[in-house]
């Protein structure tokens, strides 16, 4: 069997709330070890080891938190005798995590996270199976090489596009318009595409050994948005992430904040859609803006600031946001 070592950093798979409610609960209280001791047949996938590397709601995740993790899975990925790593978090920002892991840890042993919808208190907890089938993926050969993962709800999706889609129901991941890269059916995964975007191993960027990353802001644009909001959040900040509206739009106000920014600091036009693509576009030679892509606001912000710290130069910049 394999080894497979489980690092725990709270979540709503962690919580307990009154019984049967799926509503109402407290994240981190149980730890790691009373997670998998509820998990029938767990130990018949792989010899487990854990710890409970944080015990927070990932709302509270910083990029302080990344990077020890990171530096974590490092320390733990050179040992020969560990196989795979899952990780259990919350939802709220799993996607982040996830992200951030993708582009900046370097191995090609399998990291999967999972989490839940639903505490363990629950009368369809969902947090049980996925974390049966979390374990199942990190200790499949088929995982290997494949970047960061995220299993939930039997469905397996890549760390680069896997996005939270529904904020109520168990079934609450999804990867953009390329979908699920497979399943899980029980302990057998059954993969079915690949990201071609580069990952792990094969990145340029890597974790700040001081913690500390370029700051970059996300501005929300909606109609009749104050004018002012792009400068504001630009304040201070090393680069700024539009979340626009369509294909990374805004109004003219906005247009105009934005020019007189772009001639200082990076900025990158994504959308508040969930899905499609933000290519480059006759706006960017007038604003003097940087495409996003495929990358939604949050996922350009760790992007960028990962980015800027390469470089400030703006055509490699525009080459990595679509290169990811
Ligand atoms: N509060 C939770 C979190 O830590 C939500 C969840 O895990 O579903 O993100």
């Amino acid at each position: 069997m394999k080894n497979i070592h489980i690092l725990a950093t709270g979540g709503t798979i962690s919580a307990a709330g009154s019984g049967g409610k799926t509503s109402g609960y407290y994240d981190g209280k149980f730890r790691i070890e009373e997670l998998v001791e509820g998990v029938r047949g767990i130990g018949e996938l792989a010899h487990l080891e854990g710890e409970q590397f944080l015990n927070i709601s990932s709302d509270d995740i910083t990029y302080g938190d990344w990077t020890s993790l990171v530096r974590r899975l490092h320390e733990l990925s050179a040992n020969p005798v560990l196989d795979g790593f899952v990780i259990t978090h919350g939802t709220n920002t799993m996607e982040e995590t996830a992200y951030f892991l993708n582009l900046t840890v370097k191995t090609e042993k399998p990291v999967v996270l999972t989490g839940s919808m639903r505490p363990a208190t629950a009368n369809s907890a969902d947090g049980v199976q996925n974390l049966y089938e979390a374990v199942a993926l990190a200790a499949s050969e088929t995982a290997y090489g494949k970047g960061v993962l995220v299993v939930f709800s039997d469905g397996i999706y890549s760390g680069d596009r896997v996005q939270k889609e529904n904020c109520f129901r168990p079934e609450a991941f999804g990867g953009r318009d390329f979908g699920c890269i497979g399943y899980m059916q029980d302990a057998e995964p059954v993969f079915l595409q690949q990201s071609v975007k580069p990952h792990t191993v094969h990145t340029e960027f890597e974790i700040a050994e001081n913690g500390n990353y370029p700051k970059v802001e996300i501005a929300y644009f909606y109609g009749d948005a104050d004018a002012r909001i792009p400068e504001f959040l630009a304040e201070g900040a090393d680069g700024l992430v539009l979340a626009g509206a369509g294909s990374g739009l805004m109004s003219k106000g906005w247009k105009e904040g934005v020019r007189r920014i772009a001639d200082r600091i990076p900025v990158v036009r994504t959308s508040r859609i969930g899905n499609g693509y933000v290519g480059r576009d006759l706006v960017d030679e007038e604003l003097r803006t940087l495409a996003g892509g495929t990358l939604s606001p949050v996922k350009a912000r760790i992007l960028l600031s990962l980015a800027l710290r390469k470089t400030t130069d703006r055509e490699a910049l525009q080459k990595l946001l679509l290169k990811y």
